[in-house]
């Protein structure tokens, strides 16, 4: 059998404690007008500013609340453009980050986000490079600082959709854990849980490849060794370099090797209801391995995805004797101590289950799932996540 693959990321990636004292030199070498994309609590980015400040770089500020739509994108190159900003440096959650690269890759490029936008745009490619951006997580989950894809929001479709290109690979990434330091348990919890859910879709994906397999074996164990105690203790320095590492894998990951049928809900149900990306996908994790794996039995018996789901349930697990279904067992449990609630919470009924499906089966990210799974299928995933665990 032969093989071929690619592997592509950001062009340089520092990691550690203390490590976001760098973005300032790093920004000031490319220009002294930086837009600085934060959340909406700017106290938190009060020193970072402060840093560039004493580099001599210029800062503008832009607030992202809440998840980025189309709108928002446009706003944010607009001022950018009137303050002359050359650089973008972004600092926050995966929304953040998203809308950091995204402006940009506008700041560089004609025309409008929805000339660029996959399904509901026009899907464009870009034409020229994004403007040098850096990307700065304070949470632990998404790993958005090395992926390809920003997830914008279109309000009057009720969708989301993803702008994609190579030139949104961001120039640095800036990892540092102490920045997760007392993130409040729930946030701690959900995108903890998208990072284990990435790289357990990415290490079981038909587009895996040596490269990604290398840092699924590297990240998944991180999970059952720290989530819980960067859980239960905020503080914990090496719970958070755990945490931080493993998502920052799972980005390596999934930007290479695609995703599977939890993040193929996870896109329809984000357009359509106010559900945090991570909680939807640890809500959904246990019964997409479930229904995966017995597909797989029936009609996929021979499928590499079975052996690897049983390296999975023994990583998750520390079992060498662990069966595959153990990590069932096991992300269940999880879920249920990190007080993850069923997708019912966010309003998701039973009335909404034909919709999604048809949406999931055609998302992106269902793509690397180990088999295609017939609407039934599908239909008993979402039915499993909206009830509970
Ligand atoms: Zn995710």
């Amino acid at each position: 059998m032969s093989m071929s693959f690619e592997f592509a990321t950001a062009t340089r990636i520092i990691f550690g404690e203390g490590a976001v004292k760098q973005v300032a030199p790093a920004a000031r070498k490319w220009c002294s007008r930086v837009l600085m994309v934060t959340g909406h609590d700017p106290e938190r980015t009060a020193r970072l500013r402060a840093e560039l400040d004493a580099a001599g770089a210029q800062c503008l500020p832009f607030a992202v609340e809440g998840e980025p739509t189309v709108d928002l994108i446009a706003r944010g190159v607009q001022q950018a453009r009137e303050e002359r900003c050359e650089v973008v440096v972004a600092i926050g959650g995966g929304s953040v980050l998203d809308a950091g690269k995204a402006i940009a890759a506008l700041l560089a490029n004609p025309g409008e986000v929805l000339d660029y936008l996959e399904v509901v745009g026009k899907g464009n490619a870009l034409q020229n490079p994004a403007a040098p951006f850096i990307a700065v997580p304070t949470t632990a989950g998404t790993g958005t600082e090395v992926t390809r894809n920003a997830v914008l929001a279109v309000p009057a479709r009720k969708v989301k959709a993803s702008l994609r290109s190579p030139f949104l690979l961001p120039r640095l990434a800036v990892v540092d854990p102490e920045l997760t330091q007392g993130l409040p348990p729930a946030i701690t919890a959900r995108t903890g849980l998208d990072a284990l859910t990435q790289l357990i879709e990415a290490y079981v994906s038909i587009r895996s490849n040596p490269v990604t397999d290398g840092f699924c074996v590297q990240g998944i164990p991180l999970a059952p060794r720290s989530l819980r105690r960067a859980f239960h203790q905020g503080n914990d320095a090496e719970a958070r370099r755990d945490m931080s590492l493993a998502a920052l894998f799972s980005g390596l990951a999934l930007a290479n090797a695609g995703l599977g049928v939890v993040h193929g809900f996870a896109a329809p149900l984000g357009g359509r209801f106010p559900a945090p990306h991570g909680a939807v996908c640890a809500a959904i994790l246990p019964h997409g391995i479930e229904i995966n794996l017995r597909a797989l039995r029936a009609r996929a018996p021979q499928s590499p995805a079975l052996g690897r789901y049983q390296e999975v349930a023994r990583m998750l697990t520390g079992r060498p004797e662990a069966t595959a279904e153990d990590a069932i067992v096991w992300t269940r449990e999880i879920c249920r101590e990190l007080e993850i609630p069923p997708l019912k919470t966010y309003g998701i009924g039973k009335q909404h289950v034909p919709e999604l499906i048809a949406e999931a089966a055609r998302a992106s990210s269902m793509k690397g799932n180990p088999l295609v799974l017939t609407p039934d299928e599908l239909g008993e995933v979402l039915e499993l996540s909206i009830v509970g665990f």
